[in-house]
């Protein structure tokens, strides 16, 4: 068995730690390029949701360098991502490949077909080697996204510009040459200290953004176009609440802890939506509530075209930002976007925040400090 999974931003460093601590061979797909989403978009029903298509891509790729199962989660969740697994495995059937597809549903959907799933792609591993591999992984998923909100924090701010992002590829080349999840914790203490001595304009006046959306589309720097790269190179400290980390935590092997907070988040958006209405919209909406009360300067949503519980997140946003006095931008993305339309906007929008935190500095003087 040769196992392969989607690609969605660096979620591919934890689930090689995994299957690297199971013994499993495992294939990583390629990083998402034009080539990737060509094939999806061959593929796939011209009105599929986009991250259903680039990851057809992704599975495409892997299998011809010899994948044989591919792993992907689930959600039985009222959007179209509960069908992915069914649908792709039809799509691929037409397409000649006849794949194993195996989906990781949440517990709560079935504990007894969950252990099940993960037995088998384990390599019928025992008990206790499964647990300790899957706690290995828990602490590299942890400390990948402590690695990326420092990435976050800093490179909005750095004097030599691209020296964050030096020390992030150089990481991920070495990720992929190590084995097991011990090594890739060094990876992550090593790149955590390269980070430690970039130098940084520490004066620097940043603004605040805070990202909301669909999930895939504000993890894949592909399909974003890597709004957070564009937006640090711009002075923004980006701010992102969404991530593999959390979602592991809330859905797929519960962290009390975390759900306890999650949930009092989602309360929070309660006068705005008090239902999960699918995909991540309930979140978008208790995020932006939250970064506006948190004091940033601006939110984006960003959403697939189509993607259903986002528009109605977007159709809610407007109320939010007027209540909240926040300016909100959403950018819905899909094959078809140009990239340079979309830096534009994304600079409007960059030029639009930094008057108006003019203006108040103006109007409250220095009471209103910038960081
Ligand atoms: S959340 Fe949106 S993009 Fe994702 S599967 Fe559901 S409808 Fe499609």
């Amino acid at each position: 068995m040769v196992i392969t999974f989607p690609h969605m931003g660096k979620m591919y460093i934890p689930v090689k730690a995994l299957f690297d601590e199971l013994g499993v061979d495992i294939i990583i797909p390629p990083k998402i390029n034009k080539d990737t989403l060509d094939i999806g978009l061959k593929s796939c029903p011209e009105m599929a949701c986009l991250p259903l298509k680039v990851t057809i891509g992704n599975y495409v790729e892997s299998i011809k360098r010899g994948a044989d199962t591919i792993v992907l989660s689930g959600s039985c969740g009222p959007c179209r991502f509960g069908y992915y697994g069914v649908i792709q495995k039809e799509i691929l059937k037409d397409l000649g490949y006849d794949v194993d597809i195996v989906i990781l549903d949440p517990p709560r959907e079935g504990l007894r077909e969950l252990i099940d799933r993960l037995k088998k792609i384990s390599g019928n591993c025992s008990l206790y080697s499964g647990l300790a591999a899957l706690s290995k992984a828990f602490k590299v998923s942890e400390g990948v996204e402590e690695l990326l909100e420092l990435v976050l924090k800093q490179r909005c701010k750095e004097i030599n510009k691209g020296d964050t992002d030096d020390i992030l590829s150089r990481f991920e080349e070495k990720v992929r040459k190590v084995k097991g999840a011990n090594k890739i914790l060094d990876c992550i203490q090593d790149a955590k200290g390269e980070l430690s001595k970039v130098r940084l304009d520490s004066k620097k006046k940043t603004i605040k953004i805070g990202l909301v959306g669909e999930i895939y589309t504000i993890i894949e720097p592909f399909v974003n176009f890597d709004i957070e790269k564009k937006l640090g190179d711009m002075g923004v400290e980006v701010h992102r609440e969404m991530s593999v980390d959390n979602w592991v935590k809330y859905h797929l092997f519960p962290d009390i802890k975390f759900r306890r907070k999650q949930k009092r988040t989602l309360k929070y958006a309660k006068d705005y939506l008090d239902l999960c209405i699918g995909g991540h919209a309930w979140e978008t909406i208790a995020h932006a509530l939250y970064y506006a009360r948190k004091g940033m300067d601006g939110i984006i949503q960003i959403m697939p075209f189509g993607c259903m519980p986002e528009i109605v997140a977007e159709s809610i946003l407007p109320t939010l930002a007027k209540n909240e006095n926040i300016p909100v931008m959403t950018l819905v993305v899909d094959e078809l976007t140009g990239e340079a339309g979309y830096q534009t906007r994304l600079e409007a929008f960059v030029d639009l925040l930094q008057l108006e935190r003019s203006r108040k500095e103006n109007e409250f003087g220095e009471a209103l400090s910038w960081n």
